[in-house]
C-alpha cells in the first residue's frame, strides 16, 4: 500500500479511523524517501529506526484507545540545524559532519511529546546562509517542480520534502526568509513566527536576534497545527514568550484591512511574479477584503542593513567552532599550536559562503568600523521597525511577494553572491522587525510556484493564518 499526498488532518483522520496504521504510514513515507531522495536530496539523514519505533508507540496508543494528539503518527522532517538527540546535526557543514546531538531542541521535544514521527534531517545551506540550498557542503537539493531549479533556501530540504510528499510537514528556520522563500519556490505553506513565539533552544544559531523556527506544510490548517504544537514559553530560552498571555485584538475577517506597500512593486520584480501576486490580491479584493496602498519608506535600506547585522551576529556565533569544542578538529599533531588548530580547522571546515559572512561580520564589528557599519545598521533597523509600526496603525496585515523572481536554475547565481542576496529583498524586513509572516501558494508560472507573503502584527499569527486560509477557499 502506498499512502501519500496526505495533509496532517487527513493522516490524523485516517489513523483514527484505522484506515492505516502509524507503522504503515511511516513505512510508506520511508519507501518514498528511499525511491526519491537520491534525485531530490531533501534529506541528509534518514532516521528509520527512530520513526518506526515512534510509529509502534502510536499504534499501541490507538489500540488502547488513548486520546491522540493531532501530530501523533504524522511523519515529519527536521531541518538539520535543530538538534534531535542521537542523530547527527551537521548544519550542512563539513565542520559538524560527525557531530551527534547530545540532547533534543525544544521544538524536537515538543514534537516528540505529540508523538510525531521523525523521518530524518533535511538539507539546508551551510549554517542556514543562503537562498538556494546550493551552499550545503553535501550537495544541493532540487526543486520537485523542476529538477533543474533550486528549491530556495536555506530550508530548501524541508520545503522540497513536503512538496515531493517525502514528508507530511517539516520544520524550517528563518533568519532572513529561509522558511518563506523555499515555501514560495516549492509551493508549500510556510510560517515565520513572531520573534519569541517559538523557542530556538537547540537551534544552531546563525543570527540570534533574527532566527525563528517555524512550520512548512501543505495547507494553512496544517500550518496552524504545527505552530500550535511548537510555540510557547520555554524556561531554557529567555527570548520565548507565552502566547496565551498576550491579549489578541478582536477582529472580524470581513473588516480586515490589508496594506500593499508600494515599495515592493518596483524595478527588479519579475513581471510574471508581479502579475500572479497582483491577481491574488485582486481575488481578495473581489471577495470583499479592503485593500489599500501603503508606504514603508525605508524598505530599500532593509537588505543592506540585514547584510550587516546577520553576518555580524554570525561571526560571533560561529566563533565557537574552533576545532576544540565541537565537531571537526585539526588538533592532534604535537607540534600544532592552538592558533594553528583554530585557523586550519576553520579554513577547512567552513565553506566559501560561511567564510564570506564571517569576514563581513568581523569587519563590520571591528573597532574603527563598528560605528560606521554595525551601529548604523542598528539605527536603520529601528527605522524599518517604525515603518511597520506606523502602517499597522492603519491596516491589519500586509500583502507582498515573497520573492522577486521565480525559482532559478541550479548554478545560476552561485558565483554571484550579490545577486543571491538580492533574492531576499522582500523577506528580510520582517526578521529585522521580528514580525510574523506567511508564505501562501497563490499561483504558478508554468510549473513554477509563486508565494504571496502575508505579514502580520507581532503575535498575530492566527490572524494571518486566517487570512491565508481565505485564499484556499476562493
Ligand atoms: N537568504 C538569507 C541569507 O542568506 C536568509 C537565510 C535564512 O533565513 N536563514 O542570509
Amino acid at each position: 500500500m502506498e499512502i501519500k499526498e496526505l495533509t496532517i488532518k487527513q493522516a490524523h483522520d485516517g489513523l483514527k479511523k484505522k484506515e492505516f496504521s502509524a507503522a504503515e504510514l511511516c513505512k510508506s513515507y520511508l519507501d518514498r524517501i528511499s525511491k526519491k531522495n537520491r534525485e531530490i536530496f531533501s534529506f541528509l539523514e534518514i532516521s528509520e529506526d527512530l520513526a518506526m519505533n515512534q510509529a509502534k508507540e502510536v499504534d499501541e496508543m490507538i489500540s488502547s484507545k488513548k486520546e491522540m494528539p493531532l501530530l501523533a503518527g504524522i511523519p515529519c522532517g527536521i531541518k538539520d540545524n535543530m538538534l534531535v538527540e542521537g542523530l547527527k546535526c551537521t548544519a550542512a557543514s563539513k565542520i559538524l559532519k560527525n557531530y551527534t546531538a547530545p540532547y533534543d531542541a525544544t521544538v524536537t521535544k515538543k514534537l516528540k511529546a505529540q508523538n510525531a514521527l521523525i523521518l530524518g534531517k533535511t538539507n539546508l545551506d551551510e549554517f542556514a546562509m543562503g537562498a538556494s540550498t546550493e551552499h550545503s557542503a553535501f550537495g544541493p537539493t532540487k526543486n520537485p517542480n523542476d529538477l533543474s531549479r533550486v528549491p530556495g533556501g536555506s530550508s530548501g530540504g524541508s520545503a522540497a520534502a513536503v512538496a515531493a510528499d517525502l514528508s507530511i510537514f517539516a520544520l524550517g528556520s528563518d533568519t532572513g526568509g529561509s522558511i518563506r522563500q523555499p515555501s514560495s519556490f516549492c509551493g508549500t505553506v510556510g510560517l515565520k513566527p513572531t520573534y519569541g513565539a517559538v523557542s530556538p533552544y537547540g537551534l544552531i544559531a546563525f543570527a540570534s536576534s533574527l532566527d525563528q523556527i517555524g512550520p512548512i506544510t501543505k495547507t494553512v490548517e496544517d500550518c496552524k497545527m504545527v505552530f500550535d504544537a511548537i510555540k510557547g514559553k520555554d524556561e531554557l530560552d529567555s527570548t520565548s514568550v507565552e502566547l496565551s498571555k498576550i491579549a489578541q485584538a478582536k477582529y472580524d475577517l470581513r473588516n480586515v484591512r490589508i496594506g500593499v506597500p508600494k515599495e515592493y512593486f518596483v524595478k527588479g520584480i519579475d513581471p510574471e511574479v508581479e502579475k500572479i501576486i497582483k491577481s491574488a490580491i485582486k481575488k481578495y479584493e473581489d471577495n470583499g477584503v479592503k485593500i489599500e496602498e501603503v508606504s514603508l519608506p525605508h524598505t530599500e535600506y532593509a537588505l543592506p542593513c540585514y547584510y550587516i547585522i546577520a553576518p555580524s551576529e554570525a561571526s560571533a556565533n560561529l566563533a565557537r567552532y574552533d576545532g576544540i569544542k565541537y565537531g571537526m578538529s585539526n588538533a592532534g599533531s604535537p607540534a600544532s599550536k592552538l592558533l594553528d588548530v583554530y585557523l586550519s580547522t576553520r579554513e577547512e571546515g567552513f565553506g566559501p559562503e560561511v567564510r564570506r559572512r564571517i569576514m563581513l561580520g568581523t569587519y563590520a564589528l571591528s573597532s574603527g568600523y563598528y560605528d560606521a557599519y554595525y551601529l548604523k545598521a542598528q539605527k536603520v533597523r529601528t527605522r524599518v521597525i517604525d515603518d511597520f509600526n506606523k502602517v499597522f496603525k492603519k491596516v491589519d496585515a500586509l500583502f507582498t511577494p515573497v520573492s522577486p523572481i521565480l525559482p532559478f536554475k541550479i548554478g545560476e547565481k552561485i558565483e554571484d553572491p550579490l545577486s543571491m542576496y538580492l533574492v531576499d529583498i522582500y523577506t528580510v524586513s520582517v526578521n529585522l522587525a521580528g514580525l510574523p509572516a506567511l508564505s501562501m501558494p497563490c499561483g504558478k508560472a508554468g510549473k513554477l510556484p509563486v508565494g504571496l507573503q502575508i505579514i502580520g502584527k507581532r503575535f498575530e499569527e492566527d490572524k494571518i493564518l486566517e487570512i491565508g486560509k481565505l485564499y484556499e477557499h476562493f
